[in-house]
């Protein structure tokens, strides 16, 4: 439910409507972001909901009240009409430009990782990506660097000047991974690890939330809201690819999510071709239909040697490559009105 105020209500009103929000036992939620007073009302309304419709709408200042359906409340464009800008630096997600964001799977050492910044930059990339902290399916498996990884990353953004998106697996490393990262990223595996959503709802930093592999395009949804109601909307969804029966591709690429997503909620959604497709060879295809199809940006993996990266090889993008692809997509970005 949503509690429309008239814009010149005081905040004598305003407060006398949140406080009574409380008192029947619910959390008043304000947008910070928002011009309009609106205030969200957070709790499972059940029965009750008819009542208290007709008991805010009496209330000083209450212009309307509105029921919201959709189960992600703050996440719904029921709640906020206007797409949500995601702000990075000065770079912004959700606007005109497509914003694309490309690295390493990995951070492997200190000049791989530079020099891969360098590169990307020159071709167009507006964020630097890569992982410190790696959700691998093998404990055997390359773990990542860990805070090593996130001071070299800290180094490629002196360097470049390009923002860092970087993967934050647990709790207690929230606060680490903020000390350097432009971005945290909550890989697909933890897209329900709810303890990590609401950490990182407590903090302000922009969140990149990728959807989980066996997740539908509503789960993605009720764990941006996790975050949201923790009070941090800087919230940019990301479709990566979901486990389906096909296995021509490493996952399958929900690319009608995009649109979906676009209708359902004001939040930026990006996509991530290299995951989605697991083949490199696939990826500039991919990306080219995300941008066609409403994308607001895309997650790259490019590596200058990706025989022998240490994660992601076989789907990671030569830096030459990579150049090419940004070119072809200004051209499809101008198609559909947007510029990269
Ligand atoms: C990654 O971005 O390297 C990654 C591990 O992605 P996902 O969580 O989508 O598998
Ligand atoms: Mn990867």
């Amino acid at each position: 439910m949503i509690i429309i105020m008239d814009p010149r209500a005081s905040e004598e009103k305003v407060e006398s409507v949140q406080e009574e929000i409380k008192a029947i036992g619910f959390r008043p939620f304000m947008n910070p972001g928002v011009e309009r007073k609106v205030i969200a009302v957070l709790g499972e309304l059940d029965v009750r909901k008819a009542d208290l419709v007709e008991h805010f709408q009496a209330m000083p200042g209450v212009v309307r009240v509105e029921l919201i359906s959709d189960l992600w409340k703050l996440a719904s464009r029921s709640y906020h009409p206007e797409n949500t800008i995601v702000t990075i630096g000065d770079i912004k997600v959700g606007a005109d430009e497509i914003i694309v964001a490309a690295g390493p799977c990995s951070v492997e050492s200190e000049r791989q990782t530079i020099e891969l910044a360098h590169q990307v930059k020159a071709a167009g990339a507006k964020v630097f990506r890569g992982g410190a902290f790696k959700p691998r399916t093998s404990p055997y498996a390359f773990q990542g660097l860990g805070e090593k990884g996130l001071k070299i990353l800290a180094k490629a953004r002196k360097e470049t000047g390009l923002p860092i998106v970087t993967e934050v697996m647990d709790t207690h490393e929230v606060d680490l991974v903020c000390k350097y990262a432009d971005v945290l990223q909550i890989g697909a595996r933890n897209m329900q690890n709810f303890a990590l959503l609401k950490k990182v709802g407590s903090v302000r930093r922009p969140v990149l939330l990728k959807r989980g592999l066996g997740s539908k395009v509503k789960d993605l949804l009720m764990s941006a809201e996790y975050i949201i109601s923790e009070g941090n909307q800087n919230v940019i969804l990301c479709e990566r690819g979901i486990t389906t029966f096909e296995d021509s591709t490493r996952n399958t690429t929900d690319i009608s999510a995009i649109p979906v997503l676009k209708n359902w909620t004001h939040l930026p959604v990006v996509l991530d071709p290299s995951h989605a497709t697991g083949h490199w060879q696939y990826v500039a295809s991919v990306a080219k239909a995300a941008v066609a199809g409403g994308a607001d940006g895309l997650l790259l993996e490019v590596h200058n040697d990706p025989a022998h990266a240490m994660s992601d090889g076989p789907q990671s993008l030569k830096p030459e490559k990579f150049a090419d692809l940004m070119r072809q997509l200004s051209r499809v970005a101008q198609a559909v009105d947007r510029l990269v």
